[in-house]
């Protein structure tokens, strides 16, 4: 790539942590000299994340550091708020220009927004792209100029507007930093003190490498079951991208060209990846609402929704749920399976959300928070959209007096209850027809799985479903 400008550029990695597709990189790696640089932001209190993201995002910088050496260049890290730590970088570095791809996090948007008008008063050029969404929100609105509130009306937007073009290359080299000071990776202190990761390391390898290959894999060999086995948490039947696509490790973009050149092209939105498409809009849709909405991550898009009557006092029925002793079979396998992976299988996500703000009627925002800091994938804007979308308070909700039962969603989606059995062993010598209700269990049965301290339903499911439908008879009278 030919060097355009002398003076070197800073280009600040964020939820971009890639080197293929990534547009701010291609804009910096035109300077002679380039400083790539990762804030630890993890202290300021306001944007703190989880756990499970702290853990994934040690593993994911450390191997950014070692393909960016690879092609030449190296990563600055340091910590702090951005707007001093770009300052101070570009000082000493020298630079004229820090480049970005844009976050579409309302925070994070405006605080951007700000500090890049702060940096062009020091001079400096700033500019700004867009890598981590199909569509970026400013540049889908109805033809009344609002934003969209229902999924396929936005969606066929989207596809109106065209697939986006083909992923930018990798660079074939970096150019050489100047010499600037960094921190240690370990110094982060993103690694958790007491080992608790064991779980996690056996299910994931963060990182670029690793997410190519499982898209490649899925690509060849998922796509074409996908619609039909989508739905099963008992095979392995998604993309499991989703912690690579929120770090930005891969770009939706790589996704959009590995689908297409699967299933031959043909217009965007049709033929054996038009599902999992569907799904990546999905993806975009909850990024376009939390633009418009920046409210929602606290409070339920639907307003009357202020007014539910939730339970007051539930920390004890919290924590089993949290810890997977609800004793509802698929309710405690899916929260079993996110303690010890850092994941959740989509359908069994929606069940345990249900099952937590309806049967139990606990706020969804607790449930938000457990899945942020236990999550792999937690990313505020999917996650937002997920709880308000059970909850039945967001956008194209579903309606609130749909209740699953986590008891048929087992039976037809678990159906010989390999998934429940794999997350609670104490289930193991329950048969078939009552391994997702094993308290109907004949009474020698159950002392067996009694016995191994499996408990007994913390709610009757459907006494805890008329209470549910009462409580929103009474929010609507
Ligand atoms: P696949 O089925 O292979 O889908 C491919 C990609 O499409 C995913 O990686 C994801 O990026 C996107 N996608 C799929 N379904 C959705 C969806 N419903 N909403 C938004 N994007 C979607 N997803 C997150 O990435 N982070 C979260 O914090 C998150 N929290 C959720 C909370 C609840 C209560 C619910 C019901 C869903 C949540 N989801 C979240 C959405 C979904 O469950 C996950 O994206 C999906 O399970 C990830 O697995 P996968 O990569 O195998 O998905």
């Amino acid at each position: 790539m030919a060097t355009m400008f002398s003076r070197p550029s800073v280009l600040w990695f964020r939820k971009d942590l890639r080197v293929a597709d990534n547009p701010a990189l291609v804009h910096a790696a035109r300077h002679a000299r380039m400083v790539a640089l990762y804030i630890d932001e993890t202290a300021a209190p306001d944007r703190s994340p989880g756990a499970a993201t702290k853990w994934w995002l040690h593993e994911s910088i450390a191997e950014l550091q070692r393909t960016l050496a690879r092609l030449g260049g190296s990563l600055i890290i340091r910590q702090g708020e951005p707007e001093t730590v770009l300052e101070a970088l570009a000082r000493e570095a020298g630079a004229s220009a820090v480049y970005w791809n844009e976050v579409h996090e309302p925070e994070c948007a405006a605080r951007d927004k700000s500090l890049g008008q702060r940096l062009k008063q020091r001079n400096l050029e700033v500019e700004t792209f867009d890598g981590g969404l199909l569509f970026p929100p400013a540049a889908i609105a109805k033809p009344d100029g609002g934003p969209y509130k229902v999924f396929t009306a936005f969606w066929k937007a989207c596809l109106r507007s065209g697939l986006p073009d083909r992923p930018l290359r990798a660079p074939a080299r970096l150019p050489p930093s100047p010499p600037c000071p960094s921190l240690d990776i370990d110094d982060l202190g993103l690694r958790p003190v007491v080992p608790w990761d064991e779980g996690l390391t056996e299910a994931w390898t963060p990182g670029t490498t690793a997410g190519l290959e499982r898209l490649q894999t899925f690509a060849g060999q998922g796509l074409a079951d996908y619609a039909r086995l989508r739905d099963r948490p008992d095979l392995d039947g998604t993309s499991r991208l989703s912690p690579y696509l929120h770090f930005g490790e891969i770009s939706p973009r790589q996704v959009v060209a590995a689908v297409v050149s699967r299933t031959g092209g043909g217009p965007p939105g049709s033929g054996p990846g038009e599902v999992l498409l569907r799904e990546l809009g999905w993806r975009e849709f909850a990024h376009h609402l939390l633009t418009h909405f920046p409210e929602t991550p606290s409070l339920p898009l639907d307003a009357r929704f202020n007014a539910f009557p939730w339970r007051n006092a539930y920390d004890e029925d919290l924590r089993r749920w949290q810890r997977g002793q609800t004793g509802i079979p698929l309710v405690d396998a899916g929260m079993r399976e996110l303690w010890h992976t850092g994941w959740m299988h989509n359908r069994v996500r929606m069940v345990v959300a249900s099952f937590l703000t309806k049967n139990l009627l606990i706020p969804w925002q607790e449930g938000a928070d457990w899945f942020w800091d236990t999550l792999v994938d937690a990313d505020l804007a999917n996650n937002t959209l997920g709880w308000q979308w059970v909850a039945g308070c967001g956008a194209d909700a579903a309606p609130y007096f749909r209740i699953f039962n986590p008891v048929l969603q087992g039976e037809k989606f678990d159906p010989a209850g390999r998934y429940v059995r794999r997350w609670i062993p104490e289930l193991a010598g329950v048969p078939d027809r009552h391994v997702h209700h094993p308290w109907t269990a004949p009474s020698s049965e159950r002392e067996r799985y009694t016995a191994s301290g499996y408990p007994d339903p913390i709610v009757d499911l459907a006494v805890s479903r008329t209470r549910a439908l009462e409580a929103y008879r009474r929010l609507r009278a």
